[in-house]
């Protein structure tokens, strides 16, 4: 398979038609067959150490392995061109997971790029999992890093303010320690992190990979190696993703890239008409000139995204804001097929540390499926009616 929307279509179901099926069978097992006590026992000791079932063994257990959860997998990891994807219950599990195989080896020190998503923010901030933060700016991770600096973590286009940054300098700063990059924002329609040298790419798939709004995953596409210790983790924590929610975002994948061209051209659209609304002070859009003072939009991404955010005059102004809204949802989230507003700074990254939390006149917005003029009817109609309250 060579092109990108025919990957997405097939990635994790060549063998289906050699299987006389057409959809991807949906295995609910929590437990498996075994053939003995040894065979059985020696094929759970390999998956709690971070293996995978061999042809013919039994998959002993759920928490170790799910084929229709490993059909998901697989179609993430041809997408990300990463050798090994592993997935997890949420995006916040997959981020713990990856924090605790840092610890775990010995080296727990994480440089985090800010701004990044308000949930992860917090898990470093609280050292909760035995990690110690560092909070850098673009620029300032070299100096940052220690003997026990085991990862670098950035987002681009980054939660909620979509500033980029440009992964392949990233990868430089930080010197051969491994770099993250949540690439939520941006979904490996538009940008691959693997390929400019990043170690491991998050994705929530809560949000783009799912695109309805009705399942929860995270996923981490990476190297065979971090790919079995993320799997010892998952297996000895139990964060694992399910093979409902897998099959609904394994199906996600299909129409990941028309999804994502559709809202990214609504998304576009809007961003230019609410620059030139008298009571927009900023819009925050990867698209606009001055939104991209590096030029990644159209070399490092291949599109400028679907989410944008935008700044009134007033805090207060922004808070009554997402109240007016009567077709767009107020709630937050992002990346589904309807649009959805929401108030960083009060709600998605309320956790965030008084002097890195996004400014209170922000608000961001996840541009959805429907006809451009009508979210853009609705939002200017919010920010009109709560103004001349
Ligand atoms: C939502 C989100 C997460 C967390 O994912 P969950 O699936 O909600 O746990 C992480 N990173 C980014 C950029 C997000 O938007």
């Amino acid at each position: 398979m060579v092109g990108w929307d025919s990957m997405a279509v097939h990635a994790g179901r060549e063998d289906l038609a050699a299987l006389g099926v057409h959809a991807v069978p949906l295995d609910m097992s929590t437990t498996a067959p075994l053939t003995s006590v040894e065979a059985g026992g020696l094929a759970y000791e390999q998956m709690a150490t971070g293996g995978v079932p061999q042809p013919g063994q039994s998959t002993v257990y759920q928490r170790l392995w799910n084929p229709t959860v490993a059909r998901f997998e697989d179609g993430v990891a041809q997408l990300e061109t990463a050798a090994e994807s592993v997935s997890f219950a949420t995006g916040m599990a997959a981020l713990a997971a990856v924090l605790l195989a840092a610890v775990a080896a010995g080296k727990p020190h994480v440089v985090a790029v800010r701004p990044l998503y308000g949930g992860s923010d917090h898990v470093l901030a609280t050292g909760l999992l035995g990690t110690r933060v560092t909070f850098v700016h673009p620029g300032e991770v070299r100096a940052a890093l220690r003997p026990d600096t085991g990862l670098v973590v950035a987002e681009t286009p980054a939660n909620p303010d979509l500033r980029l940054l440009d992964i392949k300098a990233l990868v430089a700063e930080a010197d051969g320690v491994p770099v993250m990059i949540d690439n939520t924002f941006a979904t490996p329609v538009l940008q691959r992190p693997l390929e400019l040298g990043a170690a491991l790419v998050l994705h929530s798939a809560t949000k783009f990979f799912g695109g309805h709004g009705d399942a929860m995953g995270g996923v981490v596409a990476t190297s065979a190696d971090w790919a079995s210790r993320l799997r010892q983790v998952r297996a000895i924590t139990g964060g694992l993703l399910t093979p409902w929610p897998a099959y609904l975002l394994h199906r996600g994948l299909a129409t990941l890239p028309v999804r994502v061209r559709a809202q990214q051209e609504n998304a576009f659209k809007i961003a230019s008409a609410l620059q030139s609304h008298e009571a927009v002070s900023r819009v925050l859009y990867p698209g606009l000139a001055e939104c991209d003072p590096l030029g990644l939009v159209g070399t490092q991404m291949s599109g400028p995204g679907t989410l944008l955010s935008f700044e009134v005059d007033t805090a207060d102004y922004a808070e009554r804001i997402p109240g007016a809204v009567k077709f767009i949802t107020h709630a937050v989230s992002l990346g589904g097929v309807d649009t959805l507003i929401q108030h960083p700074a009060g709600l998605t990254h309320r956790p965030v540390a008084a002097d890195a939390k996004p400014h209170a006149t922000m608000l961001r917005v996840s541009v959805g499926l429907e006809d451009p003029e009508d979210i853009l009817a609705d939002l200017v109609q919010a920010i009109e009616s709560v103004r001349t309250a």
